[in-house]
């Protein structure tokens, strides 16, 4: 059987600027391709194929950083070998975090902290496994349907409000938003205000 691989649109080092962690350094793991096709995406670089990685090339990577923590964003990491990944992280000592539309359900279980922000057909069992389910707040968003989220919240499962795009009548309406829904919080792209990648 031929190794693993992942088709990796980049690797770097940064600060995570969303959600719980907001703030936190971290090593951003982004796999190539996403079939979701959202108007607002901001990470249509990354649905090229990207350049294949097997497991000790991935790892030989991270390990050039001073940061345990790797986020596992996109693209949709889903729609790759996303439990081997995660396995293999874990093997090696990484804390993983993982961003993901929720669209397809499947074995994150070894994830430490689990970002679903959800768009179409979202899985109800990818809900369940949230920490944080982030809702990204435009114009055109259909507010009753946030509503529905609001069930999924409990001890271990916030919900984040993101303007779409940082534009102030998004975060106008998000700053809304939270004040009517104070269990929720907001959140903000604080690496785009910031200027870092
Ligand atoms: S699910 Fe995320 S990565 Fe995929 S198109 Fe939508 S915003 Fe972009």
């Amino acid at each position: 059987m031929p190794p693993l691989s992942w088709n990796v649109n980049e690797i770097f080092y940064s600060v995570q600027g969303e959600g719980r962690h907001s703030g936190m350094p971290a090593v951003f793991l982004r796999l190539s391709g996403c079939s979701m096709g959202c108007s607002f995406c901001d990470t249509t670089y990354a649905f090229a194929n990207g350049t294949p990685m097997n497991s000790l090339q991935i790892l030989v990577e991270l390990a050039k950083y001073p940061c345990k923590t790797v986020v596992v964003t996109g693209g949709e990491p889903t729609e790759q070998n996303l439990t081997a990944l995660i396995g293999v992280l874990k093997s090696a000592g990484h804390i993983v975090h993982l961003e993901t539309n929720g669209a397809r359900d499947c074995d994150v279980s070894q994830a430490d902290f689990i970002c679903v922000s959800p768009k179409k057909n979202v899985s109800e069992k990818m809900l369940q496994k949230a920490d944080i389910i982030k809702l990204v707040i435009g114009q055109n968003t259909d507010l009753k349907e946030i509503e529905k989220y609001y069930a999924y919240e409990n001890e271990h499962t916030t919900l984040y409000f993101q303007p779409e795009s940082n534009l102030q009548e998004n975060i106008d309406l998000c700053l809304t938003l939270v004040k009517q829904h104070p269990s929720a919080r907001l959140s903000v792209q604080l690496h785009k205000l910031l200027h870092v990648k």
